[in-house]
């Protein structure tokens, strides 16, 4: 071997994830980490015990590549139910191994070199390495704060990344890091723009059920014209927080799901197979269940945004998600927000993530710096009160 990088050239220029890092840094410091996005407590005991139920009873070979039919059928449910969507759970239902895989086997499945796909950014780190390893090319629009501080995008940027080569606009609502939730103009625009253009779309909502009061969720598929031309993907491990179980989901017309079923079996074959049970149990919850986990988040979100602020820090309100962004200008006025989070360990013993990570370009979010609100009280309660040594 010799010393130059061996990385394929598609993949140069991806390192380690920042995940990893922080949460390193966080391990070695004893700092509270709230750069990841896990939750600190254990989701609802009748998932849990389903699943152990599941192992107890031999569910430990391979399942169906598709997922298990009663999985199948409970996410075509859970989609009729809340969005009133109707799916064939045998054909437009693809289990998969987390969201993650969703997104890598639909990149995977329906891209070719050179194809353009329209992003928005900040974006969850993997679109822009999913798109690399299909050979296809990110176009980013910008998602910037307006003087209310609400990320937003400039309708003539979307219109002028849209080319020749679009295939695919990839949307991620409720979004992650910026806790934004697309409003009904905003995916007006969009759809019309896929019709326009006869684009497909992919719609990473997982965040779906995370939705703080005075907020709604508006799933592209529901549009007008957008069910025959959108996959949507979502996932187990933020509602049931399940995060490390990794049960995700693709529904939506046949031939999108054939496609993205054709990388899926090549990249996993199939999916954890105890876990499909439990996730089909936790489907199938009552509606208490689900109306809660906004209002719960949004009341962590608060807790937490109280203490940034204080601490000096400029917070952009999530409206749904486990995260919230702030500006750290005030308290470092070079804009350094890698270098804020490098230091945030030392001077007051927290973890928070860099949003430039997130971004193609990424000048546009160097004064942006993610939190997690995803934790317990206590926990959160500790982190505001490490952060306040900020302010002093
Ligand atoms: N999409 C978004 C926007 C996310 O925030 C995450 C998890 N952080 C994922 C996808 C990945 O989901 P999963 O763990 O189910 O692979």
């Amino acid at each position: 071997m010799t010393d130059t990088d061996p990385r394929a050239a598609r993949l140069r220029g991806f390192g380690t994830t920042v995940f990893a890092e922080m949460s390193a840094l966080a391990a070695s410091t004893g700092a509270v980490n709230l750069g990841q996005g896990f939750p600190d407590t254990d989701g609802p005991s009748e998932v849990l015990e389903a699943a152990v139920a599941a192992i107890r009873d031999g569910a430990n070979q391979y399942p169906p590549g598709d997922g298990i039919p009663s999985l199948r059928r409970a996410i075509a449910e859970h989609q009729r139910r809340f969005y009133g969507l109707d799916l064939d759970p045998d054909s437009e239902v693809l289990v998969t191994t987390g969201a993650t895989e969703a997104i890598a086997a639909a990149l995977l499945g329906l891209l070719d070199p050179g194809d353009e796909v329209v992003v928005f950014e900040p974006m969850f780190d993997t679109y822009a390495a999913g798109v690399a390893m299909a050979g296809a090319v990110v176009v980013p629009v910008l998602l910037a704060p307006d003087a209310q501080g609400r990320f937003r995008f400039d309708p003539d940027e979307l219109t002028a990344a849209v080319g020749p080569r679009t295939r695919v606009i990839l949307l991620n609502t409720p979004h992650n890091p910026t806790g934004k939730v697309f409003t009904a103009d905003e995916m007006d625009l969009l759809a019309e723009t896929a019709r326009r253009h006869d684009l497909i779309v992919i719609t990473d909502e997982v965040y779906e059920h995370l939705v703080f009061p005075g907020h709604r969720h508006v799933p592209m598929a529901t549009l007008p014209g957008m069910a025959e031309r959108t996959l949507t993907i979502s996932s187990a491990g933020k509602t049931f927080r399940t995060t490390g179980w990794k049960i995700g989901w693709v529904t939506g017309p046949t031939p999108l799901v054939t496609a993205v079923r054709t990388a899926k079996q090549y990249l996993t074959y199939v999916s954890g197979a105890p876990f499909q049970p439990a996730i089909a149990v936790g489907l199938a919850l009552d509606d208490a269940f689900f109306a809660g986990l906004g209002p719960d988040m949004a009341d962590r979100a608060a807790r937490l945004g109280e203490g940034l602020r204080a601490a000096g820090l400029v917070v952009h309100p999530p409206e749904a998600t486990y995260f919230t962004t702030v500006d750290v200008r005030p308290l470092r006025p070079d804009g350094d927000g890698h270098a804020f989070c490098l230091e945030l360990p030392e001077r007051c013993g927290v973890v928070a993530i860099p949003n430039a990570v997130f971004y193609e370009r990424p000048e546009h979010g160097r004064h942006l710096v993610r939190f997690a609100c995803c934790k317990t009280d206590s926990v959160l309660d500790e982190a505001v009160e490490r952060l306040a040594a900020l302010g002093r």
